[in-house]
């Protein structure tokens, strides 16, 4: 009998405490060699979330809920859960039930075949319009800069062995991006895939601007093709600006010979687009190089990516 922990975040999600519960316990009891251990991270709800946690989670024979001293965003509260997690696998999972815990069998099917990392990808996705743009597209960058690395279209849905999962722990760094942090020790890896449900109840927690800047995490924690890129800007930029310095060399010397008359003036407009071309330019390569400098220093500085206010598991006082 091997214990699987889920680790689910959750953050003022009220309305899915029970719904998900319930999910959870169904596909709990037709595993048979298996049984959860439950870690639920409530990430500084200011609703009811809490409370009927409380209520709910003693029907699973094995559960933690760690409740983090203020909301401390996604990937440190599943940082906080995996630090709590004791199984002999653990998977992570949303909690707003986009992930769909029936998917949870087919992972563990995967990690008994001898899989360390199972990673879970989306077949389809609700989500419509500039947000589903924006998903695709993302996806899309990240696969290419970081070489294949992560599997396309997966998220934080997916399973580690125990193994892997101490790894991972492991790791001291402060920015904090699991769907490639679990890839990165190199175990072997397998894929199931899924429909991405809808959000089943609320709004997501996850801002426009919070989005772009996980986006932005993930490439930077795994990559530094962003500066190469620079580099290579500024020699095409180079390169173009020798290749139109000889070329209008080369008409003045004609026009000097008179073999070239009608050359076209080039004026207040080409300057005033090469200024503001060049400035937008070197900015966006400051502001590169800035954010690479930016998260070195919050690296350096060191503080844990969260605190813990409150644990609760099965079988402490509050729950005989
Ligand atoms: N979540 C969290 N802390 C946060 C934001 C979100 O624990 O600061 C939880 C949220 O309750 C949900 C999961 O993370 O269980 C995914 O969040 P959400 O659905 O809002 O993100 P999206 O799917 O839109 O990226
Ligand atoms: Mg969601």
């Amino acid at each position: 009998m091997s214990l699987v922990s889920i680790v689910i975040p959750l953050y003022n999600e009220e309305a899915l405490v029970g719904p998900l519960l319930e999910r959870l316990l169904e596909v709990e009891k037709n595993l048979d060699e298996h049984h959860f251990e439950l870690v639920i991270v409530n990430d500084g709800s200011t609703d009811r979330t809490e409370e009927m946690l409380e209520q709910r989670l003693p029907s699973f024979s094995c559960w933690k809920l760690v409740s983090l001293a203020r909301n401390f965003g996604l990937q440190p509260a599943y940082k906080a859960g995996l630090d709590q997690a004791s199984g002999d696998a653990v998977v992570f999972m949303d909690g707003d039930l986009q992930d769909p815990p029936e998917v949870i069998p087919q992972m563990i099917n995967e990690w008994k075949a001898g899989n360390s990392v199972v990673v879970a990808c989306r077949t389809s996705r609700k989500e419509r319009g500039v947000r589903r743009v924006c998903f695709d597209l993302y996806h899309k960058i990240f696969h290419r800069l970081t070489d294949g690395f992560v599997p396309e279209n997966s998220g934080m849905f997916g399973l580690m062995d125990k193994v892997v999962a101490d790894h991972v722990k492991e790791l001291k760094e402060v920015n904090l991006f699991f769907p490639a942090l679990r890839c990165w020790p190199g175990y072997s890896q397998s894929q199931v895939f899924y429909d991405r449900d809808a959000r089943f109840a609320g709004e997501t927690k996850q801002s426009f601007r919070r989005l772009l800047k996980y986006a932005w995490d993930g490439i930077t924690s795994f990559s530094d093709k962003p500066l190469q890129i620079i580099t290579l800007m500024g020699a095409g930029l180079s390169l173009f600006a020798f290749a139109l310095g000889l070329l209008l060399a080369l008409i003045r010397i004609l026009q000097l010979l008179g073999l070239f008359s009608g050359l076209a003036v080039m004026g207040y407009t080409s300057i005033i687009l090469a200024v503001l071309f060049m400035g937008g330019l070197q900015l966006m390569a400051l502001g590169v190089i800035g954010n690479y400098i930016s998260r070195l220093y919050q690296e350096v500085k060191h503080r844990p990516s969260y605190l813990i206010g409150e644990l609760k598991q099965s079988g402490s006082r509050e729950d005989d």
